[in-house]
């Protein structure tokens, strides 16, 4: 049994990381920015604790103790949070920089970054028929604008905290994450979530048209949590020293992926292409040749069976929160 700090517990990786470490029987402190009563998941036996991590008194203050670190926490969201929120993604650097520091201040075991896909060259993600990313693909670099950077940058951290100080780091490079208990409103979520929460709305409301960000024909792959959550575990204990893809390799076109959404809810809607709207790259795909070779193991839930989880989980949060609306609603009339 390890003493084990989530950061970024919060959130929706972190949340799930959390619950499954703590089944486990590890013991759990999970950290994040947000107050407690915003966090998308709450676990008993667990010791939360609210803090500023990009502050680096209070990395030590959460990292003191621990033999082992998860970092997850970063200010991040779906392709409209990062082309407009540039800065603030950058200044995720203050976090990860501040808790190496705290791990290797307080001899941390094993420290866990959680990196993206948003690492790899644009220029190798202009064909939609996207063979896949190699891990070597991130170079020569040139990342994601802002968040991309941060995270090339924070990796490079990692390795030469390695490299100079002996502390042990394992680094995933995430593909589109999706699941339950995750943003699916309010300007952070991703695509798998936004495109749920539109169909359900249409179904709801009886609404004809969807918005599309761009074409619909740019590719992207989606990793289920529950995939995601095994290759953290299995990562971390690994004796991979390098930077590694963690992802589906499912490929599939906006368009596909709004079918099988459309599909999950019986619900057909009219496509309107919003092609001004932020959509990254033009191809994605996660190359796992990697991962098989390292762990005998790579992401493999079909699309098909996370969406439909998610879908069902962002449709009762939409009606639990419609009938509190129609309930207020009434209050207020009253
Ligand atoms: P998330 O936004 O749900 O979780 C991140 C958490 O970090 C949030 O709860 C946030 O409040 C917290 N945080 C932000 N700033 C903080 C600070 N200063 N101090 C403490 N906590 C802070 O995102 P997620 O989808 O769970 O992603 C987790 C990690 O995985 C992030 O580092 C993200 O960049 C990376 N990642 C995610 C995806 C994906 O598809 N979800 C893809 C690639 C990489």
């Amino acid at each position: 049994m390890k003493k084990i700090i989530v950061a970024g517990a919060g959130g929706f990786i972190g949340g799930h990381l959390t619950k499954a470490l703590n089944a486990m029987g590890h013991r759990v402190r999970a950290v994040d920015i947000k107050p407690l009563n915003k966090w998308y998941q709450v676990h008993s036996g667990v010791e939360n604790m609210v803090l500023d991590l990009r502050i680096k008194e209070y990395c030590y203050q959460a990292v003191n103790g621990c033999n082992e670190v998860f970092n997850l926490a970063a200010d991040m969201g779906g392709m409209g949070f990062i082309e407009t929120h540039k800065a603030a993604c950058m200044l995720s650097v203050l976090i990860n920089t501040h808790m190496l520091m705290a791990a290797k201040a307080c001899g941390i075991d094993r420290f866990f970054y959680s990196s993206s896909a948003c690492v790899y060259n644009g220029e190798k993600q202009t064909d939609p028929f996207n063979p896949g990313l190699k891990e070597s693909d991130a170079y020569p670099a040139l990342a994601e604008d802002g968040y991309g950077w941060e995270k090339l940058f924070s990796e490079r951290m990692c390795r030469h905290f390695t490299e100079d100080f002996g502390l042990l780091t394992r680094v995933a490079r995430f593909h589109n994450v999706f699941g339950p208990f995750g943003t699916y409103d309010g300007g952070r979520e991703k695509a798998p979530a936004a495109i749920c929460r539109k169909v359900i709305e249409g179904k709801m409301l009886g609404k004809k048209e969807i918005v599309i960000w761009g074409d619909g024909l740019q590719t992207r792959s989606f990793m289920y949590i529950d995939d995601c959550i095994k290759g953290i575990l299995a990562i971390m204990e690994s004796a991979i020293t390098e930077p590694i893809n963690l992802g589906s390799s499912e490929m599939v076109s906006i368009n596909q992926l709004v079918d099988y959404v459309e599909e999950i809810a019986s619900y057909t809607m009219e496509r309107k292409y919003d092609l001004g709207a932020p959509k990254g790259v033009r191809g994605r795909n996660s190359e796992n040749t990697l991962i098989r070779q390292y762990l005998g193991w790579e992401p493999s839930i079909p699309l098909k069976v996370g969406l439909k989880k998610t879908y069902d989980w962002i449709n009762e949060e939409m009606t639990r929160s419609r009938g509190k609306d129609a309930k207020r609603a009434v209050f207020n009339e009253a």
